[in-house]
C-alpha cells in the first residue's frame, strides 16, 4: 500500500441520533421542500439507465446561476471529488503545491496521495492568511475561502491579487462556505484570470451532505482538462437522482438563502454569548465557530461535552490544540450547548 496520511472525518458514532452533531459543518435544516418534492415524486424507472456522463443539464442551470457558459463549469460527486480532479489533471508528481498551514484537510491528503511536493504558509498570529506570502510562487496555490476551521475570509480584491501575483499558477479558490459570508463569490474573476478555478459544494448551505453535489467553475479549457480526467476515471460520477436534486436545488436558491439568514443570526447570537462567557473567537464568516478559553484545554472541552452527548470538533495539532470548531446549528440545539457550556464553565 502507498504510504499516505488518509483525511479523518468528523466522527459518525454509530448512535449517532442521540447526540447534538456540532462536528461536521452539516446544515442543520432539512433540504428544501421542492428538492424533497423532486425525491418522493420522482418516476425511478430511468435508474435502469445509465446517468448522461456530460453534465450538460446540471452545468446549463449552474451556470445560468452564475451567468456564464455551460463549459465553463465541470460536476462532481461533492467538492472533495471536484477537487480530487483538479489533482489529477494538472499537477505531475513532484509539483510544487501550497496552501495555509492551518486549513481543510483534504489539500494535504491528496497531496499525499498524487506525490507532490507541498508547502504549508503560516496562517499569520491571528490565524488570518496573509497575501503577501501567496504572491511570485513557484507551485499551485490552494486556498479555501472562508477558511475552515479558521471561519475567515479573504475578500475578492485580494483574491485578485494572489491571481495578479501567480499569473502562470493554477490558483484554487474552494468556496465550501461561501454563501455564509459576506465577501462574494469570485466566481465573475473567472472571465478575467485564466489561472483561477473555484470549487464548490451542496454540503453545507444547501442541506445536500447526503447526496454528494459539488462543482468547479473555470475557463474552458480548464474545465475541458477536469472533464478528460473525469471521463478517465469515473464518466458516471452523478447519479440520476443527485442531477434531478442538484437542478432543483439551483432553482431553489431562496430556500438556500432563507437558511443561510438563519444561521447566521443564530451564529451571531452564540458568538455573543460565549463572548460573555470569556472564549476567545476568530471572526468567522462560516456555519461555525472557530473557539478557545483561557480556562480549558481545547481536547477537555471537546471530551467534556462529548460526555454530554454533544460532539464538536477538535483538531490536533500544535496550533490547533487550543480551539474547537463547532457547527451552528437550530437555535434550540445551541441553546442546549451553551446551557451545557455555562454548567462546564461555573466549576472551573
Ligand atoms: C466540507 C468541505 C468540503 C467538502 O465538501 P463535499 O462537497 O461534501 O465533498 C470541501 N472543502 C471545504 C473547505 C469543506 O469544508
Amino acid at each position: 500500500m502507498k504510504a499516505m496520511q488518509a483525511y479523518v472525518p468528523g466522527e459518525q458514532p454509530v448512535d449517532i441520533d442521540t447526540y447534538i452533531k456540532l462536528n461536521t459543518n452539516e446544515c442543520p435544516y432539512p433540504p428544501s421542500p421542492k428538492v424533497l418534492d423532486v425525491i418522493n415524486s420522482r418516476n425511478n424507472t430511468d435508474l435502469k439507465l445509465y446517468p448522461t456522463p456530460v453534465m450538460s443539464k446540471l452545468c446549463s442551470e449552474m451556470a445560468a446561476l452564475y451567468k456564464l457558459k455551460p463549459g465553463q463549469v465541470s460536476a462532481a460527486g461533492g467538492s472533495d471529488e471536484a477537487l480530487a480532479y483538479i489533482f489529477m489533471a494538472f499537477f505531475e508528481a513532484g509539483d510544487k503545491v501550497y496552501f495555509p498551514d492551518i486549513t481543510y484537510g483534504f489539500y494535504k491528503v491528496y497531496a499525499d496521495l498524487f506525490s507532490l511536493n507541498y508547502t504549508e504558509i503560516p496562517l499569520d498570529k491571528d490565524l488570518k492568511i496573509n497575501v503577501q506570502d501567496y504572491l511570485n510562487l513557484d507551485g499551485n496555490i490552494f486556498i479555501a475561502n472562508p477558511n475552515a476551521p479558521t471561519g475567515i475570509a479573504l475578500i475578492p480584491c485580494e483574491i485578485e491579487q494572489i491571481l495578479k501575483g501567480n499569473p502562470d499558477r493554477l490558483v484554487v479558490i474552494d468556496e465550501a462556505y461561501v454563501d455564509f459570508s459576506e465577501g462574494k463569490t469570485v466566481i465573475p474573476l473567472i472571465e478575467k484570470y485564466d489561472n483561477l478555478i473555484v470549487v464548490q459544494t451542496f454540503s453545507k448551505s444547501r442541506s445536500l451532505a447526503g447526496m454528494r453535489i459539488g462543482f468547479s467553475f473555470g475557463r474552458e479549457e480548464l474545465m475541458a482538462g477536469i472533464e478528460k480526467v473525469k471521463f478517465s476515471f469515473n464518466p458516471y460520477n452523478i447519479d440520476r437522482i443527485s442531477e434531478s436534486v442538484a437542478i432543483e436545488a439551483i432553482r431553489d436558491t431562496a430556500y438556500m438563502r432563507e437558511s443561510v439568514e438563519k444561521i447566521k443570526a443564530t451564529r451571531s447570537r452564540v458568538s455573543k454569548k460565549l463572548k460573555e462567557l470569556g472564549f476567545i473567537l476568530t471572526g468567522s464568516e462560516t456555519n461555525f465557530l472557530f473557539a478557545r478559553h483561557e480556562k480549558i484545554s481545547g481536547f477537555d472541552f471537546y471530551a467534556r461535552l462529548k460526555s454530554d452527548k454533544i460532539l464538536i470538533r477538535h483538531l490536533k495539532g500544535k496550533r490547533t490544540d487550543d480551539y474547537n470548531r463547532i457547527t451552528i446549528g437550530t437555535d434550540a440545539e445551541m441553546d442546549k450547548f451553551l446551557e451545557k457550556v455555562e454548567g462546564y464553565l461555573a466549576g472551573v
